[in-house]
Formats: C-alpha cells, structure tokens, sequence
C-alpha cells in the first residue's frame, strides 16, 4: 500500500494530531490489557509503517501509562478528557481508530487475542445490529 495521511483528535479537542505512512494493519484486540485501557470489549488500532506521528495541538496534554511488564502494549491519552490517542511504538505507528476524523486507510482485518476475549464481546455476526439506540 501507498502512504496515507490520516488525522484525528481527543474526546475534548485539546489534542490534534496528523500521521503519514504506509497503512500494514487494522485489528481488533481483545486481549485483557487492551481491554481495561478501552474499558471496552476490544481496542481497534490501525498501524502505519514507516510512520510520522504530528501533534499539532496539545501534545503537552499527552499522558503515558507503560505497563512495566509488556514489551509491545502502551497507552496514550489525553489528560483532560482521557481518550486515548496514538504513540510511536517501535518501528510503527499505532493510531486508535476512534480517534480519528478521516476516514480509515484500511478495513478492520482480523479480530486478535480471542483467546482472552470477554464472553460477552462481540466476534463478528451473531450480534444484532442497530443504527441507533434500540427503543425495546
Ligand atoms: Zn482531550
Ligand atoms: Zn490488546
């Protein structure tokens, strides 16, 4: 794939950032650590290589929490509204797809770590769909 610019923001707007790359990955991880950091059934990172990840507002605001134990995971966030945001990790770019305001550059490619998944996660096509809140 071709390099990509995509952009995006926290939950409160104090944190904007763009990024550049070459669009490699799109999963949903549901593994426990991804989990307690989303507060949801899964995490949804895109990842880009070779990455350039701008702040252009507010990167003082940027939180990290590293979990001392894990080599791969991190989480980034916003310290006023606490959406999570993205980090440089090794080589890649790991960009949280909520958080941005372009379109995605790829397709959710797989759902990982199901392993670990919560019982009640989704995991693809039994869960009814709704467009908005369901009224019953
Ligand atoms: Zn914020
Ligand atoms: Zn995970």
């Amino acid at each position: 794939m071709k390099q990509q610019q995509v952009a995006g923001s926290c939950l409160c707007g104090a944190v904007t950032y763009e990024a550049v790359g070459e669009p490699q990955r799109f999963f949903f991880c549901h593994c426990s650590r991804c989990r307690k950091a989303s507060g949801s059934a899964h995490a949804a990172n895109i990842f880009l290589q070779p990455g350039t990840l701008r702040f252009l507002t507010g990167e003082d605001q940027v939180r990290k929490f590293k979990l001392p134990e894990a080599t791969r995971f991190g989480n980034h966030f916003c310290g006023t509204c606490g959406a999570r945001l993205p980090r440089q990790g090794g080589d890649m770019v790991v960009i949280p797809a909520g958080s941005l305001n372009t379109d995605a550059p790829l397709a959710p490619q797989a759902r990982i770590f199901m392993g670990s998944r919560a019982p009640w996660s989704c995991h693809g096509d039994q869960v009814p769909c709704f467009d908005q809140l369901p009224t019953a």
